[in-house]
């Protein structure tokens, strides 16, 4: 299989309003480019400066979202023109994005991250922490971001059930800040990747990262 008819494929057994984020860290800009030219215009990637320097070599139409643990000190290297960053998990990361948001004279659209796999390693927000920031009502005077939803990755298991657990409680969560805290620009649950996406789809996920099978397995070691 080629890349070019990876995402086909993907693509023909995704619902349509579900959107394909095909996760293009450590990929070549020469396979970035099948991709591109299979019509897939979202790629993402976890490093800020592997970004920046595929943004400069790349089609200017393609829409780049971030999607990997992100520093404040390096939210610099992508706010001129980063589409959507995935992986807000603190306060602090917001604050830094939003002044560089403003300095770019950009509104930033952002995920926030939540913590649902049991893994101490995985970032992101513990929903009560989220909630008591929340209520804090600062992210309403923040006028360089916008927040647009959710992500969150699963733990690595292959229990199918704990994985859906996961993912429905992630769909629970999102749903009632989108009634009680946000309304309609609230609209984007990013949740699945190549293991899990399809049980993501069917807990509520509209956008899905997908790398692995895509572009075939990553290759860290030639970094
Ligand atoms: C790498 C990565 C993915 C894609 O993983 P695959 O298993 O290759 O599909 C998705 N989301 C995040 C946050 C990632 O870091």
């Amino acid at each position: 299989m080629t890349i070019k008819e990876n995402i086909l494929r993907l693509k023909a057994g995704l619902p349509e309003e579900v959107e394909l984020v095909a996760v293009s860290k450590t990929c070549s800009a020469e396979s970035i480019l099948q991709a591109y030219q299979a019509g897939q215009r979202i790629f993402g990637e976890s490093r800020p400066q592997e970004m920046r320097a595929k943004y400069g070599e790349l089609p200017k139409d393609i829409r780049w979202h971030m999607i990997g643990h992100l520093q404040t000190n390096k939210v610099k290297y992508i706010a001129p023109f980063v589409n959507l960053i995935h992986s807000v998990d603190s306060a602090k990361l917001f604050e830094a994005i939003d002044i560089h948001a403003v300095k770019n004279a950009r509104t930033i659209d952002v995920l926030l991250e939540v913590c649902i796999a049991e893994e101490e390693t995985k970032h992101g927000w513990q929903e009560d922490h989220l909630i008591a920031w929340l209520d804090t009502g600062i992210y309403r005077e923040a006028t360089g971001v916008r927040i647009r939803g959710l992500m969150g990755i699963a733990t690595n298991t292959d229990d199918r059930e704990k994985t859906r657990e996961e993912f429905s409680g992630l769909a629970r969560l999102y749903l009632w800040l989108k009634e009680e805290y946000f309304g309609p620009d609230f609209d984007t649950l990013s949740m699945g990747m190549t293991s899990d996406y399809n049980i993501a789809v069917e807990c509520g996920a509209n956008m899905v990262r997908i790398g692995s099978m895509i572009f075939g397995e990553r290759n860290y070691g030639k970094q």
